[in-house]
């Protein structure tokens, strides 16, 4: 039976032998890590800066509570419906009654993880309603019938001549290599798109408690677009994107950007504080926030692992993780990929079938030294790896354990298995790595060694 694990392991094994892809994320990611560095340089002191961040996001998510509520309230006030949604088909189903309510018949959407989690454009269209992703990487990989392939570069796996091909296939455009004319290709679709869609749904990068606003930052325009064209907003956001403050975003807006993209600042920062006031020139006539628990706030009850909570989706870690840059983002066969991936989805998803993305890293470290808010994230997938190591073993590795105790408690069987296991080694040198390799799936990766020749015991009875 194919579980994740090995969908992972053959995944990783395909993905690490092919050069191409190899090389087309390291030339996407070429330039990275120096642009973010120059960028982290303007900053009087990027450590404290970090340490500010940590700090403001543990207090946020340890009183989230508070928080929540107050966000909550101050949206309500101004006329802005909030749902609280504890599942992802909770939510799933408030966005479905509320576009089936409006009679709509169309929907523009802009980029929003916690969409691709709950699988909402799958759901909406399943119901029979059309969603089109606005963003432009997001709008490549939906034509490809693809997920995002990584949290900020939806589409980083593409070359130019795979766009202009699909664009070819799918829209009937000229074939070209220039990407100011493929961004065009896509606007004029788009445009149309935004003009007759009768809801837009954005996802929040944060959301202020305070003034009770979800702050959307983007570089294409498109979330506005999204926001302010169609006569309903619907706002998708996980409960862990509280600030406390207002001011906060001076600082968190910088440094999303500056961990994300290498951007001293994205080009749209927009606040969204609630539906069309009277007097205002645009804007929907309604919003709806739904605010996602899914499973969040069993991470919230984990103390050791709380932090995890305070990350702000700019996907450094994956940037800088060796890991990621050799197997990819769909490797992973989730919606989080890279370190945090490996460290939030145990808890999202399950710690059975999600224990083996721990072991997806190499504890270099790289993750928790970039992450602009401080998350301890290779520590958290130590300690994801002991957590699975106190699951209740299988069947089959309670038996290996138990034959194990048996024999290695009793000093003749043990000696009879050494001497077993020495005459037996150099048949399953032959087979090894064979379908009649009882070691195969350690053999496969790994050296079994060669066992001593005499053992230590043999040993030093004969020298005495
Ligand atoms: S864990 Fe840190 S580095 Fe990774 S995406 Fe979240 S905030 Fe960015």
């Amino acid at each position: 039976m194919s579980t994740f694990a090995s969908q992972f392991t053959k995944q990783a094994q395909r993905m690490t032998r092919d050069l191409r892809h190899r090389r087309l994320i390291r030339t996407a990611l070429r330039n990275y890590e120096v642009v973010r560095d120059q960028r982290r340089a303007a900053f009087q002191d990027w450590p404290a800066a970090r340490q500010a961040a940590a700090e403001t996001k543990w207090e946020a998510i340890n009183h989230l509570d508070r928080h929540l509520v107050e966000f909550a309230d101050q949206l309500a006030a101004r006329g802005t419906k909030v749902h609280w949604a504890s599942t992802g088909t909770q939510a799933r189903d408030i966005i479905l009654g509320i576009v089936r309510e409006k009679k709509a018949r169309s929907i523009i959407k802009s980029k929003a993880m916690t969409s691709e989690e709950i699988h909402l454009n799958e759901a909406l269209e399943q119901a029979g309603f059309e969603v089109v992703e606005s963003d432009l990487g997001e709008f490549i990989v939906q034509l490809r019938h693809e997920p995002p392939y990584h949290i900020v570069f939806p589409a980083m796996h593409l070359t130019r001549g795979e766009i202009s091909e699909l664009f070819a296939r799918e829209l009937k455009s000229a074939p070209t290599n220039e990407p100011e004319e493929l961004t065009m290709i896509a606007r004029r679709v788009l445009r149309k798109k935004y003009i007759t869609a009768d809801i837009g749904i954005t996802g929040a990068n944060f959301a202020v408690a305070e003034t009770g606003m979800i702050s959307i930052t983007e570089n294409e325009g498109n979330a506005r677009l999204t926001a302010a064209l169609p006569k309903v907003m619907i706002s998708l956001l996980g409960i862990e994107k509280i600030l406390p403050r207002l001011e906060d975003l001076a600082l968190f807006l910088p440094m999303l950007a500056v961990s994300g993209t290498g951007q001293p600042l994205t080009c749209y920062n927009t606040l969204y504080g609630g539906p069309r006031q009277p007097g205002e020139a645009d804007g929907p006539e309604e919003f709806h926030v739904v605010l996602l628990d899914n499973r969040r706030t069993e991470l919230l009850a984990d103390a050791e692992q709380r932090d995890a909570l305070h990350c702000i989706r700019c996907g450094a870690c994956l940037n800088v993780c060796p890991i990621f840059r050799n197997v990819g983002g769909y490797t992973y066969g989730t919606t989080y990929s890279g370190p945090i991936g490996s460290v939030i989805t145990p808890h999202l998803r399950g710690l059975q079938d999600w224990k083996h993305l721990s072991a997806a890293s190499s504890l270099c470290g790289a993750c928790t030294e970039t992450c602009p808010v401080k998350i301890d994230l290779h520590h958290h997938l130590l300690q994801n790896r002991r957590n699975a190591a106190r699951q209740k073993p299988s069947f089959f590795e309670r038996l290996a354990h138990r034959a194990f105790a048996v024999i290695a408690n009793r000093p003749a069987l043990w000696s009879i298995g050494k001497k077993l296991g020495r005459l037996a080694q150099p048949l399953q040198r032959l087979i090894q790595g064979t379908v009649l390799d009882p070691a195969r799936a350690w053999t496969k990766t790994r050296d079994l060694p060669p066992l001593a020749k005499e053992s230590f015991k043999d040993w030093w009875r004969k020298r005495s």
